[in-house]
């Protein structure tokens, strides 16, 4: 095809076989055959593979007249489930254009290959037992532009389980649309940043879970508490006529208590003793 070298393989279907009926996957009386399609499959030693079947109708009882289902492919798709997932597999590994370019083949099919299987994939996973699940937001393109994502997060088993535009309450009401009630109410633990329109959703939607806040922001929460408590201490302090012993001893009062030097241990022991 194309001047390019290829192995075609006939296949022939089993002799007296009745053909499946697409339409409701039951054997049915053959009806007529049609042309000859070629299907694609992994290439081999460099070549390009295809499966060339002369495809039948069948005359089906409860459907009618269809196309036979054939079990290397579905639908109109020029290339074999098996290809699909090669292809798939591969564009997990390295980037869409190298997978074509490895596989001589084009950036669409790999695209359609990759859209396949997460279809199917889609189709067929299992959503019972989720207890746990996190949600957070990727800045995607220039500018404030976001997307959410909510994950599931029971251990031993974590994976992204949906992605939404933009980071809004409307946006992540659509995913407890998408999780249904029963599911949403059996969470038990909900990991998110302070991000409020998260924290309203969950609060709407899965109130029973308990609700984990990420580390960097309780931290930084925390950081700005103490930061404004000491400001005050120090203005108090200097208000009295007391030496500023507050002032820039906010990372000395960060850090942790083995890591101080003897001196700033002193220092702070003292304001342990003389402010709080
Ligand atoms: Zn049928």
């Amino acid at each position: 095809m194309n001047g390019k070298k290829c192995i075609e393989v006939d296949v022939l279907p089993r002799r007296n076989s009745r053909p499946i009926c697409n339409c409701c996957e039951k054997p049915a009386p053959l009806y007529d055959s049609l042309n000859k399609r070629r299907f694609e499959f992994i290439p081999l030693w460099g070549f390009s593979v295809f499966l060339v079947y002369l495809m039948r109708r069948v005359q089906c009882s409860d459907c009618g007249v269809r196309i036979e289902r054939v079990p290397w492919a579905r639908g109109k798709r020029e290339l074999t489930d098996t290809y699909q997932q090669f292809l798939a597999h591969w564009a997990k590994k390295l980037p869409w254009k190298e997978v074509a370019a490895s596989f001589h083949t084009s950036w669409e099919k790999v695209f359609h290959a990759v859209e396949y299987v997460v279809q199917w994939g889609l189709e067929h996973r299992d959503l019972s037992n989720i207890t746990a699940i996190g949600v957070d937001e990727i800045a995607w393109r220039k500018g404030h532009k976001y997307l959410t994502l909510a994950y599931q997060i029971d251990a031993g088993k974590t994976r992204l389980l949906w992605i939404g535009k933009d980071r809004t309450v409307k946006t992540f009401l659509g995913f407890f649309r998408f999780f249904g009630e029963q599911r949403s109410q059996a969470l038990k633990f909900i990991c998110s940043d302070m991000w409020k329109p998260y924290l309203k959703v969950i609060e709407k939607k899965a109130g029973q879970a308990i609700h984990i806040l990420d580390r960097f922001h309780i931290a930084a929460k925390l950081n700005k508490a103490i930061d404004e408590v000491r400001a005050d201490e120090h203005r108090q302090m200097k208000k009295a006529g007391h030496e500023p012993v507050l002032k820039n001893s906010r990372w000395c009062l960060l850090k942790r208590k083995e890591n101080l030097a003897e001196k700033q241990e002193i220092k702070l022991k003292e304001i342990l003793r003389y402010n709080l």
